[in-house]
Parts: structure tokens; C-alpha cells; sequence
């Protein structure tokens, strides 16, 4: 089981937790601790990040978020903060690459990956193969480049890599980004340092990353720190992120060596690698395709008003609207009585007359997982949405479409109503289509001022 399912896991018990005391909260803690340690995250890392979890827990909620969400929220941030959520994105327009690290560790592989993410956007590439160490390094790269049609430069007859370098800088003349593969060794050792140095002197590259397998794990960091001293390195790529459930202990690593994971690796093929994304990691492999939902809620809280009964007549009337109007009325007697505020009494059907206040209770409970976007558009809603809003509000589905089901019901009401303004009504009248009076009669004995709002 890789790290992701087991946070999901752990995450999950939080989701369904119908109490939500010290007790959940210490249980759910307890399983993330087990998650990263398994994933190999430095213990010292995971116990800080657990504690924070706790003593925030219990905090003054901030507002519009439940207990739930709150809670949620924390250990996702955390999570992110754990992985690098601080960590830079890598170059867009680097001119010179040159990949280090041990025996096997994925450099040829990313070699070529890179050639063909830069070239797909737009940079004239070519790679040289400075790993003079290994026979078949030459035939392996020069393979690849040919794959992913990519200029390619080596020569097995040479044994000094730098000398390589030099005659493919002359070769790949004129063109936007190099590439140089260099070859590894077993572990850390001065040979290695004095050819990558000797490599630096002709090639000199802006950018000098480490190639990292995922599973080095929270080793990743030694190699860094050994890298970085030695030759500068200043960013990593970590392969094997598909493969290993180690890739936690090493991303986490990394940013505490403010090693900066500029690319993860995927696969073996060369479109596997992606930008290092905390965030987008995180919440892909934890399985919580909404994620982003939450956290937009939970940015957009900040910057809610409430809408005046007039905002509420003029505007679209959508769930922020219906929401809004919940939250305006404190004690919230019925549906019925904010169908009167907004002058359609008359209009609705029964059963949501007769909505009792548990049910608006946890109507609002629901709408406070929805974000912004939702509540104005609720046809957003698809099932994954609907799913988190659950989730988030601990409601199940079924009731969520419940709601929405009664919303639309209100939703049309309302739009027979704004439709019926006093322009559309006179020109009714004029041509004799439509009795005034009726149509009032119809809206109920208020109606009549109501029109004004508009
Ligand atoms: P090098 O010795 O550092 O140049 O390593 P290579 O590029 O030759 O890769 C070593 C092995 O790891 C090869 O079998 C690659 O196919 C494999 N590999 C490299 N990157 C990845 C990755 O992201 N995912 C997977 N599953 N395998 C990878
Ligand atoms: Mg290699």
C-alpha cells in the first residue's frame, strides 16, 4: 500500500467520524503517524506534524468551517508543508541541465524525459552522453534520443567525460537547452566528485540536479546535503515515485535539505515525469479529487458578505442567495417564513412549507461545505462534488440531492416570479394577454409592493 492510500485511509476515519472529540482526533492521529512512518518520514518530522494536528484542533473554528473541514483542512496543510508546499517550480527556460547521482538512480531515464518536456515546450534541445564510465551508458541514451527524436551527441571511444562535453558543445552549437548525462557510481565518493567537477569546468551549468530514486527514502537527504556541498547541486528529481512508497520519506527529506524536487518520475517512458506540485501530489494520491473545493471554501470565507434582502430580490436567486437568507435569520423558523421574505409563499409546495427546523439545520450544515462557486451555480454539484460536500458536512449523498432537489423546486418559483416584473406585466396587459389582478392575486396579498424591490 503506497503512502497515498494509507493517508486516504487514515483521512477517512476523520470523514466518517460521527462524534468528533479528542478521542477521534487522538485515533486518526495515531493512524497518519503510522502512514508516514511507513512512507519513511524522518519519526522527529512526523511526531512535530502530529502535535500540530492536536493543539489546533480544538481551536477557535474560523469562520463558515465545521469542526470536520477544520480539522480536514489542518492535516492537509500540514501534510503540504511536510512534502515542500514551499518549494519553488522548476525553470521555465533553462539553458543548461546537468543530471548527477549514483548507479541506477533514474538519470539516463530523466535525461530523456526533460529533453521532452523542454523541447514540447518550445526549446530547441539536444543531449550529450558525458558517461564514459559504463559501456552500454552510450547506446542506452543514444536509444532514447532517437525515441524521442532529439539531437544527440556521445562518443564510446572517449574516456574523459569532460572532453566529451566539450566537442558536444561544439556540435549542439546554437541550440536552446543541453542536457548532459554524467555517469554514477556505487556511492558517494571523490572519483565522482572530481568528474562532475572537471564537467563543470567546460559545461557550466546554471542548473545542476540530483537524480533521486523514491526509494532512498529520508536517505535522500545525506545524498542531497553530500551533493550540494560538493558540486552545488541545486535541484532533484525524484523517479520512481510510482513505484515506491517511499516517496514521502524522500520528498520530505528533500525539503528539509531545502533541496527544491523540481520534477517526480512516473514510469519508464518518457512522458512519465511531472512538475513537483505539493498540493496537486497530495491530493492526488490521497484520492480526494475535491479537495480543491475545500480549500477554495475555505479561501473564499474570508471575503463573504452578507447580501442585503434587496442583493437577494435583484440578483440571480441560487443557493447563495437561499444560503445567505438562512444565515440572515438567526432563529430560523421554517422554510416557509423565508419564502415570505422573499415573497412566495403562495408558490411553494407543500412539503417544503412544512420543512422542519432540524432539516434547515442541516441544510445549512451542507451548504457550508459547498463552496462559493457551488452555491451560486449549483448544477457544479456533480456526483465527486456532491460526495465531499458530504463528506465534509457529515451528511450523507442522499441528503445532499435532497436539498438540491427542494432548491431547484424554490429555484423555479423564483423565476416565475422575477419573470413577472412590472415591464413584462404591463406589455402583457396591453395586449390583452394577462389580468393584472389575477397575477397579483396569484402571488398573494403582499405581492403588490414586493414589485418595487426591482
Ligand atoms: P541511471 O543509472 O541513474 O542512469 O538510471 P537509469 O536511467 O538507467 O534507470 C535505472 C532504472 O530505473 C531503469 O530500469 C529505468 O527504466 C528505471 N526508472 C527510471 N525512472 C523511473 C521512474 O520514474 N519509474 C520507474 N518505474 N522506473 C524508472
Ligand atoms: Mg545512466
Amino acid at each position: 500500500m503506497g503512502l497515498g492510500e494509507k493517508l486516504r485511509s487514515a483521512m477517512e476515519s476523520l470523514r466518517k467520524a460521527t462524534a468528533f472529540d479528542k478521542e477521534t482526533i487522538k485515533e486518526a492521529v495515531k493512524e497518519i503517524q503510522r502512514a508516514l512512518i511507513s512512507a519513511d518520514v524522518e519519526v522527529q518530522l512526523v511526531l512535530d506534524l502530529t502535535k500540530k494536528i492536536e493543539s489546533s484542533a480544538f481551536k477557535e473554528l474560523p469562520k463558515g468551517l465545521t469542526r470536520r473541514e477544520h480539522v480536514l483542512k489542518i492535516t492537509y496543510d500540514l501534510l503540504v508543508e511536510l512534502i515542500g508546499g514551499t518549494m519553488q517550480k522548476a525553470p521555465e527556460k533553462p539553458k543548461r541541465i546537468l543530471l548527477v547521482g549514483l548507479y541506477g538512480q533514474g538519470k539516463t531515464t530523466s535525461v530523456s524525459k526533460l529533453a521532452k518536456y523542454y523541447s514540447k515546450r518550445g526549446l530547441k534541445t539536444g543531449i550529450i552522453c558525458a558517461d564514459s564510465y559504463r559501456p552500454a551508458a552510450f547506446e542506452q541514451l543514444k536509444q532514447l534520443a532517437e525515441k524521442i527524436n532529439i539531437s544527440f551527441y556521445g562518443n564510446p571511444k572517449e574516456k574523459n567525460a569532460s572532453k566529451i562535453v566539450e566537442q558536444g558543445l561544439k556540435e549542439l552549437k546554437g541550440f536552446d537547452l543541453l542536457i548532459v548525462d554524467s555517469a554514477g557510481r556505487d556511492a558517494f565518493n571523490e572519483e565522482l566528485v572530481s568528474e562532475i567537477k572537471a564537467i563543470e569546468k567546460v559545461f557550466k551549468a546554471e542548473e545542476k540536479w540530483l537524480v533521486l530514486g523514491a526509494d532512498m527514502g529520508q536517505l535522500a537527504k545525506k545524498q542531497a546535503t553530500a551533493f550540494h556541498n560538493a558540486v552545488g547541486v541545486n535541484g532533484v528529481i525524484i523517479t520512481r515515485m510510482d513505484g515506491s512508497a517511499k516517496g514521502g520519506g524522500a520528498l520530505s527529506a528533500c525539503n528539509i535539505a531545502k533541496s527544491p524536487v523540481y520534477f517526480i518520475g512516473t514510469g519508464e517512458k518518457p512522458d512519465d515525469i511531472e512538475e513537483f506540485d505539493a498540493q496537486r501530489f497530495l491530493s492526488r494520491v490521497m484520492g480526494y479529487g475535491d479537495l480543491q473545493g475545500l480549500l477554495e471554501k475555505a479561501k473564499e470565507l474570508s471575503e463573504e458578505h452578507e447580501l442585503s434582502p434587496e442583493e437577494i430580490m435583484q440578483g440571480e436567486f441560487n443557493l447563495e442567495t437561499f444560503y445567505q437568507q438562512l444565515k440572515a435569520t438567526k432563529k430560523m423558523g421554517s422554510i416557509g417564513k423565508i419564502a415570505e421574505m422573499l415573497g412566495m409563499k403562495m408558490q411553494l409546495p407543500k412539503e417544503m412549507l412544512e420543512t422542519t427546523e432540524e432539516k434547515l439545520e442541516g441544510f445549512k450544515v451542507m451548504m457550508d461545505s459547498m463552496t462559493k462557486q457551488e452555491k451560486k451555480n449549483p448544477d457544479l454539484l456533480n456526483h465527486k462534488r456532491i460526495e465531499r460536500v458530504a463528506k465534509g458536512s457529515g451528511k450523507t449523498e442522499n441528503q445532499v440531492r435532497e436539498l438540491l432537489k427542494q432548491f431547484k423546486q424554490m429555484q423555479k418559483v423564483f423565476k416565475k416570479f422575477k419573470g413577472l416584473d412590472e415591464e413584462k406585466l404591463e406589455k402583457m396587459q396591453k395586449n390583452g394577454k394577462m389580468d393584472i389582478g389575477k397575477v397579483l392575486q396569484g402571488f398573494g396579498p403582499k405581492k403588490k409592493q414586493k414589485f418595487k424591490i426591482r
